[in-house]
């Protein structure tokens, strides 16, 4: 069991949730964030903390495509503790769907 990143987060960033996790196991993107599935211990602390509502359990059918890409890019991206400055336009895309298509493969800082 993981909790898992989805399509919200992408544009919003706002990174409220790598503040919390107790094993620092999120990954920076350009424009998202990841957890990576073999570190998260399940405690379920960052779910609320998100103000996008980005997180769910690995359980939840909203996170079942976004599994791999958590694996995925917790792989390549550099990992992220603090939390850094949310992007200007972030409170613009919060809520806003289809972003998948806006999702950026590169890494953060
Ligand atoms: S708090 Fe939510 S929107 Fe912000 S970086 Fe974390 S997952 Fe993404
Ligand atoms: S569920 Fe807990 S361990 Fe997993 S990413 Fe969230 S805060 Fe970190």
């Amino acid at each position: 069991m993981a909790y898992v990143v989805t399509e919200n987060c992408i544009k919003c960033k706002y990174q409220d949730c790598v503040e919390v996790c107790p094993v620092d196991c999120f990954y920076e993107g350009e424009n998202f964030l990841v957890i990576n599935p073999d570190e998260c211990i399940d405690c379920g602390v960052c779910e609320p903390e998100c103000p996008a509502e980005a997180i769910f359990p690995d359980s939840d059918p909203k996170a079942a495509a976004w599994t791999d890409a958590n694996r995925q890019y917790a792989g390549s991206w550099p990992n992220i503790t603090r939390k850094g400055d949310a992007p200007a336009d972030a409170d613009e895309w919060k809520g806003k769907p289809d972003k998948t298509k806006l999702l950026s493969p590169n890494p953060g800082r």
